[in-house]
């Protein structure tokens, strides 16, 4: 029998729609078993509808969900070995760390020898068994969240899903757990499905990012993928600054594509993806793959000059806008820690990148 690699979670065709509007529309995914899948998109995009239909908190209008191969479409909440944990993760006020860990097994009816250990091993994981015996408004709020993480992990779910679960937290606290969230899934192998519309915290804990937008999506590739190959307008535009050029396709010249976008020249590797039917190509080029130079560059394709009409400096980079004698502004960043901040105001400036750095976008 031939051995085929099953997904834990799969996906398929998974729709839901209230009152005539389509909240998700035809979701095909698979999550692996241990990974960090983040689900990442703008409010309003279809984020928490699919993730309650995983948990079978809301049951999908078409589609179905398997997880292990088993297919759980219609399967109640409680019997499935998910768990989510909200960003109001409300603890039980009048029990203590302990009972509020303790809570879910004790209803499952487990022995109490097998609670009391799991619930030691929950503790000494999240490093809370010095509050065992207190209340949750004895904790302080990223001590309230640890007690959450671990109500949540002591079940020992397949799949952990969390509804942008750090939202209350300071950014400090929020990096902290984002750090300790990666480190209990490496311990405990649980995949999660995180969901989150904030993309820098996206990149610090996906093992793969899935770009949502209007219920469908965009992009499901690896953060430092998403970041540096985005597929389109959409994609590029919520992951970082970076410059968008409607160009005019003249000719394919070797193993390079030559584009026009007003003054510029633009070159970029013919073999790169998604490219437009026609002569307009939507082309991207990040902030940071600019170099900029205060000395004369020859004149040429990749190449620009322009004026400094802005300076940003963000403590390990500056950024800048450069006015071009066309009048479009190009942003470009350089390393304050490799190169010295020697630009200023008024300034002329030289740019240029390389054919790989210039990407062609779907709009
Ligand atoms: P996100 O989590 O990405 O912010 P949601 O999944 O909450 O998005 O919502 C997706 C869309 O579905 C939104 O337009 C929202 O208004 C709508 N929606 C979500 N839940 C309900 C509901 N229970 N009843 C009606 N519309 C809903």
């Amino acid at each position: 029998m031939a051995t085929e690699i099953m997904a834990l979670l799969e996906l398929r065709g998974v729709t839901k729609q209230y009152g005539g509007e389509t909240a998700v529309d035809g979701i095909d995914l698979n999550v692996e078993a241990g990974e960090i899948l983040v689900l990442l998109g703008p409010s309003g995009c279809g984020k928490s509808t699919l993730l309650r239909m995983i948990a079978g908190l809301e049951l999908p209008d078409g589609g179905s969900i398997l997880l292990d191969g088993q297919d759980i479409t219609s399967l109640p909440a409680y019997r499935r070995p998910v768990n989510m944990m909200f960003q109001s993760y409300a603890l039980f006020p009048h029990l203590t760390v302990r009972d509020n860990i303790a809570f879910g097994l004790r209803r499952e009816g487990l022995p109490a020898a097998e609670i009391a250990t799991r619930v030691d091993e929950a503790m000494a994981m999240l490093e809370i068994g010095g509050f065992a015996a207190r209340k949750p408004d004895q904790l302080s709020g990223g001590q309230q969240q640890r007690v959450a993480l671990a109500r949540a992990l002591v079940k020992r779910p397949r799949l952990l899903l969390l509804d942008e679960p750090l939202g209350a937290l300071d950014k400090r606290l929020r990096q902290q757990t984002q750090a300790e969230l990666r480190r209990l899934n490496r311990q405990t192998g649980i995949a999660f499905v995180f969901v989150t519309h904030d993309n820098d915290e996206a990149m610090a804990l996906a093992d793969r990012i899935a770009v949502m937008q209007h219920g469908r999506f965009r992009q499901i590739d690896a953060p430092r993928r998403i970041y540096g190959r985005p597929v389109d307008r959409f994609v590029a535009s919520l992951m970082c600054d970076i410059n968008l050029f409607d160009a005019e396709v003249q000719a394919e010249s070797g193993d390079l594509v030559l584009a026009k976008a007003g003054g510029l020249d633009l070159r970029f590797p013919a073999d790169a993806t998604p490219r437009a039917a026609g002569g307009r190509q939507l082309l991207g080029l990040r902030l940071e793959q600019i170099e900029i130079s205060r000395e004369p560059l020859p004149a040429g394709p990749n190449t620009a000059s322009g004026v400094i009409t802005d300076i940003e400096y963000i403590g390990d980079m500056t950024t800048i806008a450069a006015k071009l004698a066309d009048g479009r502004i190009l942003k470009a960043s350089q390393l304050n820690a490799i190169h010295e901040p020697l630009l200023e105001l008024d300034q002329t400036v030289w740019l240029q990148w390389e054919a790989a750095a210039v990407i062609p976008l779907a709009d």
